[in-house]
């Protein structure tokens, strides 16, 4: 078997282009949404990723508020931006860049965010909200995710599904959304024992780690739904995930590729959050 392909730049079109819709139709009652993203030191890879948030942002008809900051800035100046952002009112959603440097408390600054505002999903009122399955927002990589499950129609009630990983941001979120939708849920770290013999009675597993050839084709049950949101590099210095793709493709009923898969869906779902709060008014 060869699986297709779960596109996500196909699907963040998409999904972009309805969220530019619903910003023209905010914009008539004169709400632009805007969202505010706050980067602090210069992390190559941080600047690569906010440039593409703001983008996005622009994109859509969003407005947006670049904020770059020198890693010397102090945890309370910051949180002084913090406060500042969650008081002004053209701002919809705030994106404090993680990581931070080592002498800022990344959970107060997160904390400090108004819920409200927190479209990321890591406030622990959103954490709590996903938890307890009351509306709030979900953080965008594993809501990407969903998003992408619903793209093939994929009908999770009764179903295996393995998480790799059980990080805030990533796996333990994405295990909750999974429960929520009646999938039969196995959570797997790097303490877990024979990862394969979990992995081989999955039909849907993410792989959320950050190593590559975490999930290789002896691991995956024919016919499993595989999405990959790792981000590698390879020894000749190109991205991959965590799946061996050309070995799993052959397995999997479905599967996202590295790059052009959970990535872009991260950012197309940070629009949605943004879009959802600023609607809220
Ligand atoms: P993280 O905080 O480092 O968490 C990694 C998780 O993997 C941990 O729970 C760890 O277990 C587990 N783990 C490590 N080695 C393992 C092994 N051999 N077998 C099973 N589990 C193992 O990373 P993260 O922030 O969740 O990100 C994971 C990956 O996704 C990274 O490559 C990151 O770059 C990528 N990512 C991509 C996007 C995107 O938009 N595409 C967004 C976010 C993250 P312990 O808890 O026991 O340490």
């Amino acid at each position: 078997m060869t699986a297709q392909l779960i596109d996500g730049n196909a699907l963040s079109r998409q999904l972009r282009a309805e969220v530019g819709a619903r910003v023209s139709a905010l914009k008539a009652r004169d709400i632009t949404p805007g969202l505010a993203v706050v980067l602090v030191g210069d992390n190559p890879a941080s600047q690569v990723y906010v440039r593409n948030k703001v983008k996005a942002c622009n994109d859509t008809g969003m407005h947006s508020v670049l904020e770059t900051w020198p890693a010397s800035l102090s945890e309370a100046e910051l949180l002084a931006r913090v406060q500042a952002l969650n008081q002004d009112a053209s701002i919809h959603g705030i994106l404090v860049q993680l990581p931070l440097p080592a002498h800022i408390d990344a959970q107060k600054v997160i904390e400090a965010i108004d819920p409200g505002k927190d479209v990321d999903g890591f406030h622990i009122a959103s954490a709590g909200a996903l938890m307890t399955g009351i509306p709030g927002f979900w953080p965008c990589t594993p809501y990407g995710c969903m998003k992408m499950l619903e793209s093939i129609g994929y009908n999770l009630k009764g179903k295996h599904a393995v998480v790799i990983g059980r990080s805030n941001i990533v796996g333990k979120p994405m295990a909750l959304m999974l429960l929520q939708q009646n999938a039969t849920v196995t959570i797997c770290h790097s303490g877990t024992q024979n990862l394969k013999a979990l992995t081989l009675q999955a039909d849907v597993i993410v792989a959320a780690v950050g190593k590559r050839n975490v999930l290789t084709a002896d691991m995956v049950k024919p016919g499993a739904v595989v999405l990959d949101v790792g981000m590698n590099r390879d020894d000749a210095g190109k991205l991959c995930g965590d799946v061996d793709f050309e070995g799993v493709k052959e397995v999997a009923s479905y599967i996202t590729p590295v790059p052009g898969g959970v990535g872009p869906m991260t950012i197309t779902m940070l629009m949605v959050n943004t879009l959802e709060s600023a609607e809220k008014l």
